[in-house]
């Protein structure tokens, strides 16, 4: 049986690693788990961001998550790059089981799992990630000014991404598999009284072209099947995202939409010991910094419990 640590991180995105650095700066000598193929999180799929401080002129994402890893491993926090596939947080000494069936244990557990964002399922998706293809305005949409772009989606966070990239683009085209949205009135309203919003209506996105970068689509009538060319440059999916709650289920209180809840403002749980920060938590902001905040606040509230137990 392996020596009680004093907090364990699942995750190692922004939230995982900050939290690991505040932990391991407490001298609580943090063991992460980083995940196995996905070790750093979801900016390690994306090239330049822009919006992280202290960067003035952006930095890569891969590069910005490296240097988070150090910065933790510096001091001292240790970091294996698997993924925990069990665990049992409800008594004091919380358990957590990696691939190989190794039983960890601790006195506290930082959640930062993150969430994924939904995929198209379509060829060259991944490859134009971050070249032309992105799943978020908010971080992207600066770099797509006086282009032609399309939003895939029809709820609310579609319409939300469609009015602020016409802020930047030329042109921005909502494709939606039906002939109506799914998105709340307002959001609908807003979206429809804009110039530079055009909708393509019972439409999927068929095929994703390009090399380097993003050059077209094809679109696909779901009615009809007929297929029709987009000579578009940008192509934004927002067709959903699913927090990676799986493993806490049926421990860790999670909303309806699968996320973890915490008694904000603090990152608490509904165990004691057990805290969530990041993307895993939080579908409102979803960005780097929110994530890298959150997990700052859950290493002070995990210090904190432990110094009570003490
Ligand atoms: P994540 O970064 O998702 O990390 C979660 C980690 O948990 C992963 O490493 C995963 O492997 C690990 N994990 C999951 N389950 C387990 C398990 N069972 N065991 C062990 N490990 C596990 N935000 C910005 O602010 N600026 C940008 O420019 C920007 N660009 C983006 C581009 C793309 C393509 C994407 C997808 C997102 C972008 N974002 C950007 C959003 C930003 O990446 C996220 O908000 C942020 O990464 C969330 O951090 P997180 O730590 O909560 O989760």
């Amino acid at each position: 049986m392996s020596d009680v640590r004093n907090v364990i991180i699942i995750g190692s995105g922004p939230a995982g690693y900050t939290a690991a650095l505040y932990t391991a700066r407490a001298s609580l000598k943090p063991l992460v788990f980083e995940g196995a193929v996905s070790a750093g999180g979801a900016l390690m799929n994306t090239t330049e961001v822009e919006n992280f401080p202290g960067f003035q002129d952006g930095i890569m994402g891969p590069e910005l998550m490296d240097n988070m890893r150090g910065q933790a491993e510096r001091f001292g926090a240790e970091l294996i790059p698997d993924d925990i596939i069990a665990v049992d947080l409800s008594g004091e000494i919380k358990t957590v089981t990696d691939s190989e069936g190794t039983v960890h244990r601790a006195k506290a557990v930082i959640v930062t799992t993150g969430s994924q964002h939904r995929k198209l399922g379509l060829p060259r998706e991944d490859q134009l990630s971050g070249r032309g293809v992105s799943w978020c305005a908010t971080c992207d949409g600066f770099f797509f000014r006086d282009q032609d772009i399309v939003v895939v989606g029809g709820g609310d966070t579609a319409m939300e991404e469609a009015t602020f990239l016409s802020r930047f683009a030329k042109s921005v085209t909502v494709v939606h598999r039906r002939s109506e949205l799914r998105a709340s009135k307002t959001m609908q309203e807003r979206a429809f009284a804009d110039p530079k919003i055009s909708f393509a209506w019972n439409s999927e996105v068929a095929e994703i072209h390009g090399d380097a970068k993003l050059s077209g689509l094809t679109l696909r009538d779901t009615v009809t099947g007929e297929l029709r060319e987009l000579p578009v440059t940008g192509l934004f999916i927002a067709v959903g995202h699913d927090p990676r709650t799986e493993l806490f289920k049926g421990q860790l209180d999670l909303d309806d939409e699968g996320y973890l809840r915490v008694q904000a403002p603090s990152t608490r749980t509904n165990l004691e010991g057990v805290f969530g920060a990041g993307d895993v938590v939080d579908h409102t902001y979803r960005q780097a910094i929110t994530a890298a905040g959150t997990g700052c606040a859950a290493a002070l509230d995990a210090e904190r419990y432990l110094a009570a137990l003490a």
